[in-house]
């Protein structure tokens, strides 16, 4: 794939995921994001502390409002993945809720997860429940591919909401609305523990 093709499918994608999620997404947070393409090394310096850069094939930066890809991957990636890789990656920027910056702490929060970095340290609450919920939309809305990141988180996600059900999964994701509900949610996932790191 060229860097060009690259550019039209994440055009193409941000409308898709308006259309996938109408009515829960707030368009607005998807019109603004843009794409990078970088050469990736050990050394590229993020806003966050990323660790073995040169091996991920892209991540976000809510900060920016920007979806940094992998240069050297672009070429060796297939469609489907890169396809499955910029949704994941838009999710991520579609369920974006707010920034609070003070002098020694920010918190940034996403869909169900919440960053907190302070005196350069990141803590993470519920960052594997936010990446297995987005890959498991990702992989419903895409088609799944194998090896693409979360794959064991997702499909937990696909048993623990057999219950709750896709629309209301993505009510709480994207819109926090209920909050109930999402106490409830947040019950179960503490008895199993895993979720909260
Ligand atoms: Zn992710």
């Amino acid at each position: 794939m060229t860097e060009r093709d690259l550019k039209d499918i994440f055009i193409k994608l941000k409308k898709k995921i308006v259309n996938d999620f109408k009515g829960n997404i707030n368009p607005s947070n998807l019109n603004c994001v843009k794409i990078q393409v970088s050469g990736f090394t050990n050394k590229l310096k993020s806003v966050y502390p990323y660790r073995g850069l040169k091996d991920i094939p892209a991540f976000y930066e809510h900060e920016e409002r920007t979806i940094l890809f992998n240069k050297d991957l672009v070429k060796l990636l297939d469609r489907d993945f890169i396809i499955n890789i910029l949704y994941h990656e838009l999710l991520h920027a579609s369920s974006f809720r707010k920034i609070d910056k003070h002098k020694d702490k920010t918190t940034v929060k996403s869909g169900f997860y919440t960053q907190i970095f302070k005196k350069g340290k990141k803590i993470n609450y519920f960052k594997l429940l936010n990446e297995g919920v987005i890959q498991y939309f990702t992989n419903k809305k895409t088609g799944f591919v194998k090896d693409s990141g979360y794959q064991w988180e997702a499909n937990r996600i696909s048993f623990l909401i057999e219950d709750i059900g896709d629309s209301i999964l993505e009510k709480l994701f994207f819109k926090e609305i209920l909050k109930g509900l999402k106490k409830l949610f947040i019950k179960i996932l503490i008895a199993q523990k895993f979720w909260l790191s």
